[in-house]
């Protein structure tokens, strides 16, 4: 396994703020907006009435029924209590699926950019990560290259929509594509859908959940991280068919058991409690990602696609690519912004393509403005050097 590349870039940001230094960070991938009230006392009230010790592996059977009620009510999905496993965060839900279909030396078609998890995941499990380069227009791939892609060692494809880096949201009629590819070889499809309810533009979502035809290979992956702030509190599910899950539960019931029960009565009032809370914030990351963009697609050589999800800009700024002043890949970029401008900001070398830079829009119009000046000023600077 590759150990996280970002490591030392966030080392010196938390010296540099240390020393007193102003450093804004764009970095992180969580929200900025706090966990709602009506959740965080769902949480409290968990405390008080002592519902602090263990669940069975697969999580309260409450929480698995809302999420079963909330995935039938979104999607038109059609998930059970028992063919839904609760988990530590989306991310165990997703390593776990990984565990669960592969077997050593099985491919697992990974589209580029990726989230940085998902190769060393695949690694752990002994499978083989087979990288999909996105099309740079709009950092997708199509179903036509996924197919060609299929091999037969091929046992998987992580979709993940709307995507960590690039903010990229697959349409319907492209999801169709991809179903009808996976539905003729037969291989499984991992829909991380983590960011589902982050989705600009008044446009809608379409989940994988809600393509029946496939649903024994579907696995399924979303949580409360993102859309209900809820980054720390570590709850996620997967859904897939109950053998899947089965087997997930028994490899979770060795390893962490169940995900906490405090957070698990929690997540119950985040998927059956008021929600319009994520109509407001919504609005608010797509004003900040409107702001985001014009900005940086108004600094010279800077190239950005208009993310359609999520909280994050991934602009292609290997234009400031310079041997001559040492500055060459996106961890050297990274790190001279840091340095000298005291922006925090990711290598997309992390996400598997070094001529980008990841900016996480979850931080005030404030914060935003001020670190697109800095960067802005900073790369004027190495403009002028070269
Ligand atoms: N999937 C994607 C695409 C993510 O970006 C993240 C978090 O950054 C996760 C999964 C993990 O979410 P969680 O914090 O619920 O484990």
């Amino acid at each position: 396994m590759n150990e996280s590349q970002t490591v030392a870039l966030t080392s010196l940001t938390a010296e540099l703020l240390q020393q007193g230094i102003d450093v804004l960070t764009l970095g992180v991938g969580e929200p900025d907006f706090d966990t709602p009230e009506h959740i965080k006392q769902a949480g409290i009230s968990a405390i008080q009435q002592e519902r602090t010790k263990y669940t069975a592996t697969d999580g309260l059977l409450d929480l698995r029924q809302s999420i079963s009620t909330w995935l039938q009510q979104n999607y038109g999905a059609d998930y059970r209590h028992d063919e839904i496993i609760i988990t530590n965060g989306a991310k165990q839900a997703v390593a776990q699926a990984i565990f669960a279909v592969c077997d050593p030396g099985d491919e697992v078609i990974i589209p580029k950019p990726y989230w940085a998890s998902y190769p060393e995941q695949v690694k752990l499990a002994g499978a083989v990560p087979v990288m999909l380069d996105a099309s740079p227009g709009d950092l997708k791939i199509s179903a036509a290259s996924l197919k060609q892609a299929i091999t037969n060692k091929t046992r998987l494809v992580l979709l993940n929509s709307p995507a960590n880096p690039s903010g990229a949201v697959y349409r319907k009629d492209e999801l169709e594509d991809f179903v009808e590819v996976a539905a003729q070889s037969g291989i499984y499809i991992l829909a991380d859908e983590v960011y589902d309810q982050i989705l600009f533009d008044n446009n809608k979502f379409t989940s994988l959940s809600s393509f029946r035809k496939i649903k024994d290979q579907l696995l399924y992956v979303n949580g409360v991280s993102k859309s209900f702030a809820m980054t720390g509190w570590r709850i996620g599910f997967l859904a897939a068919t109950g053998e899947i899950v089965q087997a997930v539960k028994k490899y979770q019931g060795h390893t962490t058991s169940n995900a906490s029960t405090i957070s698990q009565y929690a997540a119950i009032e985040a998927f059956k409690g008021e929600k319009s809370f994520l109509r407001d914030r919504k609005a608010a990351f797509q004003k900040r990602r409107d702001y985001v963009v014009d900005r940086l697609r108004a600094m010279p050589g800077i190239t950005c696609i208009k993310p359609d999800g999520a909280f994050y800009a991934f602009p292609d700024v290997s234009a400031y690519y310079n041997h001559d002043v040492g500055i060459s890949t996106s961890m050297q970029l990274c790190s001279y912004l840091l340095k000298n401008s005291n922006v925090a900001i990711v290598p997309g070398s992390a996400f598997g393509m070094d001529n980008h830079v990841r900016i996480s829009y979850a931080a005030s119009m404030h914060t935003l403005q001020r670190a697109l000046d800095r960067i802005e000023i900073g790369l004027s600077i190495l403009q002028k050097e070269y």
